[in-house]
């Protein structure tokens, strides 16, 4: 073999990495890709506009509940946040201004929608299908689609009979004006506690209605002062400690998840504040979880239990018997006027449901569908053996709850890079995760589930029907950093495609 000459391979790949998503996720592989000198990729984006999630969640009052200092990228940082918590426009702002100043916005292809994606093991590459009938070849395939963007519609009888207006809190309609209007309001989760108080300030009527109540704590909000902008402007320094703080005290709060007794301690003091924000007793009693604290989402929010004071505004807990043309019937017969229904009920997580119409076939005729069939799963939450060169950003069991996704999004694009870096280094056409590797790592996963607050007896989006958490990363996340620096290679296979040996064997 001749040592230094280029491979030839027998056909060009068109591509080298192809990424589905224009969210954070997307962006931050599409920067660290151009950082590593990798330009010749695309970002696949089913929409028009970059953003994902914040491009999506217009409704309201939208904020994030992590601060804005730590919920941006360490390698793009903000000194001029105007709050703790930023709004979904200036989180917004910031996604538009981080892909045009990383100049990424050339490397999208908008409303882009993939419906499939197929390897060839024989060539290394991907190739995926598009709904308006577009092809990409590409060597590396990162999906970025999160697992928040398709909009969870309930299934309550008479919805499709209602004559009114409807809409998910994910695709709020802003040219219907709520001024005056009966609205009925369905699901109490991160989106709801915070499109309610605006709507309630509009409406002639709102009505909660609530299946599961979420624990609720203040909101520890402030404006940065434009003194303190620029002293994070003049000395990043302090910005860099300022982020390091939040992550360290946001980190704290995952002692909790592991011992559910100081859950439980911090619950009492939760049971003040809503005694304390709530007029009426009854009211307040029916605000108040009956489960532990952190087994659902906790929630932040300073104006969600006062809207209940307000005389158009009415809780409701009994469930909903059915929807008719123009009212909403409860299953303790109130039937309720409505013009509108606003659905905040949330999103489709399961990757086994928001992917169904989109075909993932690995080597050896290996279907995703079929290989998640009881579960997702991926090694690190990101690799899955069988399809190399795939890689899953906040794949199964590394969302959060506690701390920003941000940083897990950057130590998996990390990953992502050190795997391009190793198949450089082998001379290798792809990476394929070794399945024992996979099941020992979801044994470890799911084994420390057990006995934390999550699974103390309730029902979230975190689990699947049968009660699995798929969802969340039961460790403290600078372990997952810890062991995303480095792939260990004795979990992968590193292969050479046969046309790639073909190739050498002619060359040499
Ligand atoms: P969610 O937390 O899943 O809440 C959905 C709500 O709808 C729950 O109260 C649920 O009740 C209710 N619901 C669902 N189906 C129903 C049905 N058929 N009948 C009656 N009620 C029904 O959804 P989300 O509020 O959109 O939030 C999803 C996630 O997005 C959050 O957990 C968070 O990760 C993210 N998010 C973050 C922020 C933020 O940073 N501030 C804001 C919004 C969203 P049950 O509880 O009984 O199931």
């Amino acid at each position: 073999m001749t040592s230094q000459a280029p491979i030839q391979k027998p056909e060009q790949r068109s591509l080298d990495a192809v990424i589905v998503g224009a969210g954070f996720g997307g962006l931050c592989t599409a920067i660290k890709l151009r950082e590593a000198g990798i330009e010749n990729f695309v970002i696949l984006e089913k929409f028009g506009e970059v953003g994902g999630t914040w491009r999506d969640n217009t409704y309201p009052g939208a904020a994030c509940d992590v601060q804005s200092h730590l919920y941006s990228f360490s390698f793009a940082g903000k000194p001029d946040w105007n709050y703790r918590y930023g709004g979904q426009q200036e989180i917004r702002d910031y996604i538009e201004n981080t892909t045009d100043e990383y100049g990424i916005r050339p490397f999208i292809r908008f409303n882009q929608e993939v419906n499939g994606a197929h390897f060839d093991e024989q060539r290394g590459v991907w190739t995926l299908t598009t709904e308006n009938g577009d092809v990409y070849t590409t060597q590396h395939f990162v999906l970025a689609t999160g697992p928040l963007h398709e909009p969870s519609y309930p299934n309550i009888p008479g919805l499709d009979r209602f004559q009114g207006k409807v809409f998910h809190s994910a695709r709020w309609d802003h040219d219907y004006d709520l001024t005056d209007k009966n609205v009925v309001s369905i699901g109490t989760g991160a989106s709801a506690i915070q499109y309610v108080p605006e709507v309630a300030r509009q409406a002639k009527k709102l009505h909660v209605m609530q299946r599961t109540p979420a624990w609720i704590i203040p909101r520890d909000t402030r404006a940065y002062p434009a003194i303190e902008k620029r002293i994070f402007r003049r000395l990043p320094l302090l910005r860099k400690l300022h982020r390091a703080r939040l992550y360290w005290t946001n980190e704290s709060r995952v002692w909790p998840v592991f011992h559910p007794s100081l859950a439980k301690g911090l619950q009492q003091l939760t049971k003040l504040f809503i005694r304390h924000q709530v007029n009426d007793k009854e009211t307040a009693r029916k605000l108040t979880p009956s489960y532990t604290m952190g087994c659902k989402r906790i929630l932040i929010s300073n104006d969600y239990y006062p809207a209940f004071n307000r005389d158009n505004v009415e809780l409701h807990t009994s469930g909903i018997a059915e929807i008719r043309e123009n009212s909403v019937v409860t299953k303790d017969g109130q039937e309720l006027p409505a013009d509108c229904i606003i659905l905040g009920t949330g999103f489709v997580v399961d990757p086994r449901q928001y992917m169904r119409g989109f075909e993932v076939t690995g080597v050896n005729g290996h279907r995703l569908q079929d290989d998640w069939a009881d579960a997702s799963r991926a090694y690190m939450g990101i690799t899955v053996p069988n399809y190399p060169n795939f890689y899953l950003l906040v794949g199964p069991n590394t969302g959060l709850g506690h701390n920003s996704i941000i940083f897990m999004i950057e130590c998996q694009v990390h990953y992502i890079m050190e795997c391009l870096k190793l198949l450089r280094q082998k001379n290798a056409d792809y990476i394929d995760t070794r399945q024992q590797a996979l099941d020992e790592f979801d044994e470890e996963v799911q084994n420390n589930i057990e006995g934390t607050v999550w699974t103390s007896g309730c029902q979230s989006w975190y689990q699947q029907e049968d009660g699995r958490n798929v969802a969340l990363w039961p460790f403290s996340t600078w372990k997952y950093w810890l062991r995303t620096r480095r792939v260990d290679t004795s979990k992968h296979r590193f292969v050479q495609c046969p046309a790639t040996v073909n190739a050498e064997a002619e060359n040499a």
